[in-house]
């Protein structure tokens, strides 16, 4: 099926659900996001900071613009003219660093905390006392530039629907804790990002908001 089709397909799949759909684009060349774009596409996912810098200005101009990848405090400033939402944060000093470079462009950056729930060592992310000992820090608390929209989470490579739907809850229970301890007053803080080409099906099962979907739209990446 073509990159057109499969977005259809997905689009028609996640209608009356509440989520959205980020087409992940990473190692792709420009033209396949064009594609996209030309099917209805406007959020687009990229790992690396230099590769998303680099289309970004090939793109038209209503594209929102997901990190989904770790981002080193370096990196950030190749991002803050144009990025939507950084959705791995992980660090106090990460936010730090994208409220000051936001500050610089005039802008706000949305994110979202990128939570570890997979079984794998490897993946990274906060733990829940980590998150709440950022959220609670008088310097998260003066930070104008950079907006808390949510969380996100990858979850463990496996079959195992079960294990699956643990983890989706796990990072839901999450979310509706800091929605409840800090973001009671923000309607902007409702973003729960999982799923991927592998388990969307159950992550919006579970309430996902943003869906992550690269290899089920374009193929595997080579
Ligand atoms: C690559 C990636 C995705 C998309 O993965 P697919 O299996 O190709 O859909 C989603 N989320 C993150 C964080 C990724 O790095």
């Amino acid at each position: 099926m073509s990159i057109a089709e499969n977005i259809h397909r997905i689009e028609n799949e996640l209608a009356g659900t509440a989520a959205r759909l980020v087409v992940v684009t990473k190692t792709h060349p420009v033209e396949k996001l064009r594609e996209a774009y030309d099917a209805g596409a406007r959020r687009f996912g990229e790992n690396r900071p230099q590769e998303m810098a680099a289309k970004q200005p090939q793109l038209p101009n209503d594209v929102e613009w997901h990190l989904i990848g770790q981002l080193q405090t370096n990196k950030v400033k190749l991002l803050a003219p144009f990025v939507h939402t950084i959705q791995s944060i992980d660090s106090l000093r990460l936010l730090r660093e994208i409220d000051k470079h936001a500050a610089t462009h005039h802008r706000v950056i949305n994110g979202l905390l990128q939570f570890h729930i997979a079984r794998e060592e490897t993946k990274s992310g906060l733990t829940l006392p980590e998150a709440e000992e950022m959220l609670h820090s008088e310097e998260f608390r003066q930070m104008r530039h950079v907006r808390l929209t949510g969380v996100m989470g990858v979850a463990t490579f496996t079959s195992d629907e079960a294990q699956l739907r643990q983890e989706f809850r796990q990072l839901r229970g999450h979310f509706e804790h800091l929605k409840g301890a800090f973001f009671a007053d923000e309607p902007a803080f409702c973003e729960l990002s999982m799923g991927m080409s592998g388990d969307y099906p159950l992550a919006v099962a579970e309430g996902s908001t943003l869906v992550r979907v690269g290899s089920a739209i374009f193929g595997s990446r080579g």
